[in-house]
């Protein structure tokens, strides 16, 4: 990340009820401790930073007013009362990870849905946090890997890893639905507009212990983490943080907009 001295904030990573890996927010995840008090310490960051091997991919073409191209999909996202999040808020950046087949699964599992459908309140919240960062940094915006994840696509991803090494990493859908099935959890990192992706120290959906904030701290002791990822970590965790989101201890990038049961009161599981 480039601006260095505007990124330096305190943060305070609330965890809600349970924890997630990738799909599960049903708490099987290691990660259902709390952050020691060392990570809450405030730091000033260095300098670097790399850009992820990929795409970004632009929105699709909207569809509102009849275009055909509008997939089935999409259709009962809108239906079911989600917003595109960029109809909110157009300077976030969306790319979604199962949109491509670069993703763990090598698959494809969400067709021509490029866009990120998310419950109207989180989709403010989303908003909001994106505020939060352009006061830090003009250039800095979210980047939206997944947001609703509809419980359709999730026995998708569930029969590409039954059986396999990585079912671990995906919540079978018969249990009731993670907080991305409510449309109330988003992945997301940073996005810098002259330096593309911000370094978080791993990509999006790295299994391994160097992509928990649980072990950060330690892990920039030993070299593993440089300081700067970790800042760059805290920079997006703080603006979620204030716009109301939780993050868990397990993946840097997701964040909930409620607690499980709070979000089976106020919302319907998307099929
Ligand atoms: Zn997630």
């Amino acid at each position: 990340m480039k601006a260095s001295s505007t990124l330096i904030f305190g943060i305070a990573l609330a965890i809600f009820a349970g924890t997630c890996i990738l799909a599960c927010e049903e708490g099987s995840s290691p990660g259902s401790s709390r952050l020691s008090e060392s990570d809450t310490t405030l730091l000033h960051n260095d300098s670097s930073g790399v850009e992820r091997v990929g795409t970004m991919s632009q929105s699709f073409p909207d569809s509102v007013h009849g275009n055909p191209l509008i997939s089935p999909l999409e259709q009962s996202l809108r239906d079911a009362g989600l917003v595109n999040v960029q109809d909110i808020d157009p300077t976030i950046r969306v790319d979604l990870a199962y949109s491509t087949e670069d993703n763990f699964l090598h698959t494809d599992v969400y067709g021509d849905l490029r866009r990120c459908y998310l419950q109207p309140e989180v989709a403010q919240m989303a908003a909001k946090a994106s505020a939060c960062l352009l006061t830090k940094d003009a250039k800095l915006r979210l980047i939206i890997f997944d947001g609703v994840r509809p419980r359709s696509v999730q026995y998708k991803m569930w029969d590409i890893v039954k059986g396999t090494d990585q079912q671990e990493y995906v919540a079978a859908p018969s249990g009731g639905g993670g907080l991305h099935n409510y449309g109330v959890a988003i992945d997301l990192g940073l996005y810098h507009v002259d330096t593309g992706l911000v370094d978080m120290g791993t990509p999006f959906d790295y299994f391994g212990e160097l992509a928990q904030p649980r072990f950060e701290t330690r892990f920039v002791k030993e070299g593993l983490l440089s300081q700067q990822q970790l800042d760059n970590r805290r920079a997006l965790r703080a603006c979620m943080l204030e716009a109301g989101f939780a993050g868990i201890l397990s993946e840097w990038w997701h964040f909930n907009a409620f607690p499980k049961e709070i979000a089976r009161q106020k919302y319907k599981i998307v099929e």
